[in-house]
């Protein structure tokens, strides 16, 4: 059960703080995938070097062969990296709104190849395929863009085969390697790229950007950045839609109730949430506009394959972002009784400093109970979640081990 829907709380919803008026001014969804299909440099926020540097070397028409773009999760590297594809391989040569450009945005350009880590690595097969994609005939005439993904989870193969194609790439090639340090990767990968910088966004830009970009009003606008924990990525995505807020929400009532309630109670709570995440992630099968009109222009199979690929990638997106909403929700409520638990003890209101203030009173009976070393024991538990979740386990097994580690049934163990 979702929060805001009905979910029947102890207490009635005045307890929580700012959730009424979370759930209550769902924005519409549309409006979100039309926000991701627009490609415009106006999307990005706050990376101004980062934009003029790219729009310098397509102005100049000196685009490297291979860049790196570094910087924390969530600044919008991703972002960037597609808009400057679309630029690139954009007839009319700028971002607009044509067939090309709307195509590299939806993922389903033929000249655009996206690799990312399946599971924790970028294999050696992944990368071998982007070699021999990036030798076909480009279909548009203009060149191809490759997007690396996490290229710090490349393992040493992937890495090795990598290296030979930053070496002769073919012509009109503009290969684009996304990792947060460069220390991730090997030196000669790092030495054969073009850096381009990231900054992080700090947590008052984030809430200034929600509430003047984003329409938010200021109390919404602080707690979503508070609850962002500073990732202006995660802050957007949660204003724009609010289904995946409510996944957070849901994993803060789930850590709240976890103690009290058994574990049969729980795994049914999990069956409930699963029926959620499953009709959120599922995507429509619709073809896109773009595909209808481009069957004459482009080969059909080619076009029809990377469509369906894009729609299972999207989908188990949705999901793993619906799932990772909930354990975040969860870890922030027991990093919460922690910060209550040592500020408290230390004999200072401990309610500023928590994550989810608006359900202080849950967190200190909670605190009571619990204290610190049991809810980093939970803590812990949480993360060993979100690393199976990483590794690609499968997302209901994960949370109903969670739940029975959570009630002492069983021990993942952790590594
Ligand atoms: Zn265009």
């Amino acid at each position: 059960m979702i929060p805001g829907e009905g979910g029947g709380k102890p207490g009635g919803p005045e307890e929580y703080g700012a959730e009424p008026s979370l759930s209550g001014r769902a924005r519409d969804h549309r409006r979100e995938e039309k926000r991701a299909l627009a490609a415009s440099w106006e999307e990005v926020y706050g990376q101004g070097p980062a934009v003029r540097l790219l729009r310098s070397f397509l102005e100049r028409g000196e685009v490297p062969h291979a860049m790196l773009f570094l910087g924390p999760r969530g600044v919008g590297k991703s972002t960037v990296a597609r808009l400057f594809a679309a630029a690139y391989l954009c007839p009319s040569g700028g971002l607009d709104d044509c067939p090309s450009c709307r195509r590299v945005m939806e993922g389903i350009h033929p000249d655009f190849h996206l690799v990312e880590p399946e599971g924790l690595q970028i294999r050696k097969e992944q990368v071998d395929e982007l070699e021999r994609s990036l030798h076909l005939k480009p279909a548009g005439g203009k060149g191809r863009v490759a997007v690396v993904e996490e290229a710090g989870t490349m393992n040493v193969y992937a890495a090795n085969a990598f290296l030979k194609t930053l070496e002769e790439p073919p012509p009109g090639t503009c290969i684009i390697l996304v990792a947060e340090r460069e220390e991730e990767l090997l030196p000669t990968l790092v030495s054969r790229c073009t850096a381009v910088r990231f900054h992080p966004i700090p947590t008052g830009e984030i809430e200034r950007y929600l509430v003047e970009v984003e329409g938010l009003d200021g109390v919404e606008a602080g707690e979503i950045s508070r609850w962002s924990g500073g990732v202006f990525g995660r802050a957007v995505s949660w204003a724009r839609d609010r289904r995946r807020l409510r996944f957070r929400e849901a994993g803060v009532d789930f850590a709240a109730r976890a103690r009290r309630e058994g574990l049969a109670d729980l795994l049914f709570r999990l069956g409930e949430l699963r029926e959620e995440w499953e009709s959120y992630s599922r995507r429509e099968a619709e073809l896109p506009e773009a595909y209808r009109q481009a069957v004459d222009q482009w080969s059909l199979q080619a076009l029809k394959k990377k469509t369906e690929e894009r729609h299972k990638r999207e989908t188990a997106r949705r999901r793993r972002e619906a799932v990772e909403d909930f354990l975040d929700g969860m870890a922030s409520f027991y990093r919460d009784i922690i910060v209550y638990d040592l500020v408290e003890g230390g004999g200072a209101d401990p309610v500023p400093r928590l994550v989810n203030r608006g359900r202080w009173q849950e967190v200190e009976s909670e605190a009571l109970i619990l204290g610190r070393k049991r809810a980093g024991e939970k803590l812990a538990l949480v993360e060993w979640a979100r690393r199976a979740l990483e590794g690609n386990v499968d997302p209901a097994l994960t949370l109903d081990a969670l739940a029975a580690g959570l009630k002492g049934w069983a021990r993942p163990s952790l590594r």
